[in-house]
């Protein structure tokens, strides 16, 4: 992720401007204790930074240029580059590419919503108190007594 395209001099075009070498992406763990997920939130606090799931694997992505990106987003270390950058694959293109099933929060509001998808109940830190005080509210069963004369 985050990386130069093999062929990127013969086949990507020029409207793509090198989307590939806009970012930094590394896989992390599917977060599973409170403290995962409290670090997804951490992450998502911050400009620029996204979390995302593809294929049921999960990345935070940084969104910030490469250094080596000249002109017309061409790579100017290109015979050079690093090794991680030849290795992108044409099918993970991110202009071509298709990215059916993927999940992309950049927000802490889409990760709750996210885990308000997936019914996952943990009682955070940063849970608005606002809505527990309204659920605290609208849980309780309304019943109606019968006015005895
Ligand atoms: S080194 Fe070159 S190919 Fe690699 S990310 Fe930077 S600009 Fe792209
Ligand atoms: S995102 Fe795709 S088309 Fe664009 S520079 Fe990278 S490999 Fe080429």
């Amino acid at each position: 992720m985050g990386k130069g395209p093999k062929k990127k001099a013969e086949s990507c075009p020029e409207a793509c401007q090198a989307l590939c070498c806009r970012y930094v992406a590394t896989k992390i763990d599917a977060p599973r204790t409170k403290i995962d997920w409290d670090e997804i939130y951490w992450f998502l606090c911050h400009e620029n930074v996204e979390v995302f799931i593809e294929a049921r694997k999960w990345y935070v992505l940084f969104d910030t240029p490469c250094r080596n990106l000249g002109a017309k987003s061409r790579c100017v270390v290109y015979p050079r580059r690093p090794y991680v950058c030849g290795e992108h694959e044409e099918e993970n293109c991110e202009y071509w590419g298709e990215e059916e099933g993927k999940v992309t929060m950049r927000t802490p509001e889409d990760l709750k919503a996210y885990m308000k998808r997936r019914g996952v109940r943990l009682r955070m830190a940063w849970d608005d108190p606002h809505e527990k005080a309204e659920k605290k509210t609208s849980s309780k069963p309304r019943t109606r007594r019968s006015k005895k004369g």
